[in-house]
């Protein structure tokens, strides 16, 4: 009983009130609906990279976000907690390639009329080559991965340029793990090589999207929390570590909250320069560990742009955007009748040009491929740039090591966990942030004094994939 009474009475403090964050302080306060609760957050808005912005009249997600899992007990949960306000969308998506658009999923006889019956060939031999006994070799890279899976061929025409474009780096710098979490079975990327191969495809076409948008899952987490629990437009908040324990928070203006425990979603990287002193191995670490930023473009047209994709993806080089994504198509009260927005992705190290340009020099970039690519033949009349530092976390070759140094630091503070995609250095989708925060949540009430038991069971969120 008295144990009881300890739960029901402690104050938890949650940093971050994105998917995980949110899903977190949702399990809490149905485990221990007496807690005091304290979420913080940097921006005005909650939803973090699964936010749904308002603009011009429109709703905007931050790229193209549909709702999908097969982790189990996810889906119903999110279907309740919506009160099942979902629309099935079709997927429609194309990739752009030797100056065509290929659709998806791919047929055979569309990627011959694109690459032509001798580069097909060639393709699909270079594809099943390495299943000849003795041409195996040890899969340690993206590049190892990408060649033993879909053949040298595509490899070179298609995922080297594409992983320099998105990662930033020379593919034989990733670990595996970057191809292995991304490139599953059913993907563009796959439906490509068994056309070459002259395979067909069962393909997952449809997927779920919130009627309010995607932001509307984070919303209705949300929910759960009184108003004065919810602290938005914070600045930077970190952990205040005394004496070995987590005493509570505070923020960059020097205000600070006392809390029995705390649950971080903060980039992990950030987390340690905060905890531990320059020139730790924890510190060390942490400037080892770096993402990949992501500029988005939206632009507004006054007029009803026939593209019926959801999104299409461009792995070439010369195009400096990777995936242009078309909110009205996944769901009509995304934008107006009569009008358009897409939204382009542009991949770029934080602070580089790319993160810097303003978005008139943005558009004037944008508008000068999409017209050549036959994409946009008017002129957009407004546009908007969000830039998102942390748009991926970048498995360079050896990363595991210092993720590692920095869990093992982190283990000593017994009333502090990190979670969630930047908290965790994990590169997942929705479903895995709710499934963490859940779990986090059911942790930090029963255990809050026992983060090695969460670091120890961080292997269940393993083996997770991607489903571009
Ligand atoms: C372009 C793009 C497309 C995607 N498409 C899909 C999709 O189709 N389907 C899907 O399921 N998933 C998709 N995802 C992934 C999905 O958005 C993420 O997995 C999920 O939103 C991660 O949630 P999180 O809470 O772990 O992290 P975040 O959303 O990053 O939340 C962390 C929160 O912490 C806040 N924060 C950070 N530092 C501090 C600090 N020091 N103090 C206070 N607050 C702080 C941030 O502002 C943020 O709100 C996509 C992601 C991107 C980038």
């Amino acid at each position: 009983m008295l144990i009881f009474s300890f739960i029901m009475a402690q104050t938890i403090a949650i940093i971050g009130a994105g998917v995980t964050g949110l899903a977190a302080a949702y399990r809490i306060r149905q485990e221990s609906p007496d807690s005091h609760l304290l979420v913080f957050e940097r921006d005005e808005m909650i939803g973090g990279m699964a936010k749904t912005l308002e603009w011009e009249g429109c709703r905007l997600d931050l790229g193209p976000h549909r709702f999908y899992t097969e982790i189990a007990g996810i889906e119903p949960f999110v279907r309740k907690l919506c009160s099942n306000c979902f629309v099935p969308v079709r997927r429609r998506s194309r990739m752009r390639l030797r100056n065509k658009l290929i659709r998806y999923p791919v047929s055979p006889l569309e990627v011959v009329n694109v690459l032509g019956g001798g580069s097909s060939l060639a393709i699909a031999w270079s594809s099943i080559r390495h299943l000849v006994p003795g041409k195996q070799s040890s899969i340690n890279t993206y590049k190892d991965y990408i060649c033993n899976r879909f053949g040298d061929r595509l490899y070179k025409l298609l995922f080297g340029p594409y992983a320099r474009k998105v990662w930033g780096c020379d593919p034989s710098d990733l670990e595996a793990e970057t191809a292995i979490v991304r490139l599953r079975g059913d993907t563009i990327w796959q439906s490509l090589l068994d056309a070459v191969r002259g395979k067909g495809s069962s393909f997952v076409s449809t997927f779920l999207y919130p009627t309010g948008g995607i932001g509307q899952i984070s919303r209705n987490l949300a929910a759960c929390l009184k108003e004065s629990e919810l602290i938005l437009n914070m600045g930077e908040v970190f952990p205040v570590v005394e004496n070995g324990k987590c005493t509570g928070v505070r923020n960059r203006r020097g205000e600070s909250w006392k809390a029995d425990a705390v649950l971080s979603t903060i980039p992990l990287p950030d987390l340690a320069r905060s905890l531990f002193k320059p020139g730790t191995s924890p510190c060390f670490s942490a400037d080892v560990l770096q993402f990949r930023g992501l500029v988005l473009l939206f632009l507004l047209y006054e007029k009803d742009l026939a593209i019926r994709d959801t999104w299409l993806y461009f792995p070439e080089p010369d195009i400096p955007f990777t995936r242009l994504s078309v909110p009205k198509n996944f769901h009509p009260d995304n934008v107006p009748s009569g009008k358009t927005v897409i939204c382009l992705e542009f991949p770029c190290e934080p602070g580089d040009s790319i993160y810097q340009t303003g978005e008139s020099e943005l558009r004037s970039i944008a508008d000068k491929y999409l017209r050549r690519i036959g994409l946009a033949h008017c002129n957009a009349t407004a546009g908007l740039v969000v830039r998102l530092r942390e748009g991926y976390p970048v498995y360079r070759i050896g990363y595991r090591n210092h993720f590692n140094a920095i869990i093992s630091a982190l283990k000593t503070i017994p009333n502090l966990i990190t979670a969630g995609r930047q908290g965790l250095f994990r590169h997942n989708n929705m479903d895995q942030a709710i499934q963490m925060g859940l779990i986090a949540g059911e942790q930090i009430v029963r255990s809050p004094n026992a983060s090695t038991e969460w670091y120890d069971g961080l292997s269940r969120f393993d083996g997770y994939r991607i489903v571009d």
